[in-house]
């Protein structure tokens, strides 16, 4: 079976059911595209995977490696390999970035078996992620997303991906708010993890990035439901017409 295989996940949010119906499988090393018009849920689908409180699940299964996501508390999520990144990473007053990120490495790397990394290697490993990152390295002393641009948020959450090597992770909107270079440097990341076998999920609006991130699949959330599902084709549809226009059946030829 599938990596990551989600079956007729239902959420609600508040009062409202947000996800209605959404399937999707992922293997070692793909690459999805999830597309959506603002408030079809891309969202929501990290937050519930992910575990957040907030978001209640009705219905369906989540299975990572056949492991039911959804039994697990959030922690143990991250530990069994999944990784969500925000659309808009919250600040953690009080909490040093090293240390935090340290500390999220070493858990995942006892459930992985491995060794935790001492204060010496942690450093030198962060300062190289942080460096192919175009992240200034004096972020990496000051508390989780404190006075961080926009931009420096999304490189932060790109530090943590690179890191922690997840078996699979969920990207939402990681390119909204980065420059140029920021986007090369996802685009390379994303490469190096696929080619570990990491199985990626990336929320985007921009063509331009989709298409260099040659997606093996291309997934339309349409009002909580996967409402279609296709190629680099997909993708290029939804930038010429829309979303509204997506939606109908095409009229050309
Ligand atoms: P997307 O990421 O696709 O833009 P979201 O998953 O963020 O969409 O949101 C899906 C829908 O859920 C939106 O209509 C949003 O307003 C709604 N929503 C999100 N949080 C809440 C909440 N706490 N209470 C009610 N509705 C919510
Ligand atoms: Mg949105
Ligand atoms: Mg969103």
């Amino acid at each position: 079976s599938a990596l990551l295989d989600v079956r007729d996940l239902r959420v609600q949010v508040g009062e409202r059911t947000i996800l209605h119906s959404v399937s999707l499988q992922a293997e070692p090393g793909s690459l999805s595209v999830l597309m959506g018009a603002n408030g079809s849920g891309k969202s929501t689908l990290g937050m519930a995977l992910a575990g957040h409180p907030h978001y209640r699940v009705l219905g369906g299964q989540a299975l990572l490696e056949g492991q039911d996501l959804l039994a697990l508390p959030a922690h143990e999520r991250a530990r069994a390999g999944l990784f969500v990144s925000l659309q808009a990473p919250p600040d953690i007053p009080g909490v040093k970035n090293n240390l935090f990120l340290r500390t999220a490495l070493n858990a995942v790397r006892a459930a992985r078996g491995e060794e935790p990394l001492d204060a010496f290697d942690f450093i030198a490993s962060a300062k190289a992620a942080a460096r192919d990152l175009s992240l200034p390295e004096a972020l990496l002393g000051r508390p989780v997303n404190e006075g961080f641009s926009g931009g420096e948020r999304k490189r932060n959450e790109l530090l943590q991906l690179a890191l922690l090597r997840p078996r699979v992770a969920l990207l939402d909107e990681i390119d909204s708010g980065l420059d140029v270079d920021g986007v090369r440097a996802v685009v390379a990341l994303i490469g190096r993890l696929r080619a570990q076998g990491t199985a990626i999920l990336v929320v985007s609006h921009y063509l331009h990035m989709i298409e260099q991130l040659a997606p093996d699949a291309v997934l339309r959330l349409d009002q909580g439901c996967i409402a279609e599902t296709g190629g680099l084709e997909l993708a290029r549809g939804i930038a010429r017409t829309g979303f509204a226009r997506a939606a109908e059946p095409a009229l050309e030829a």
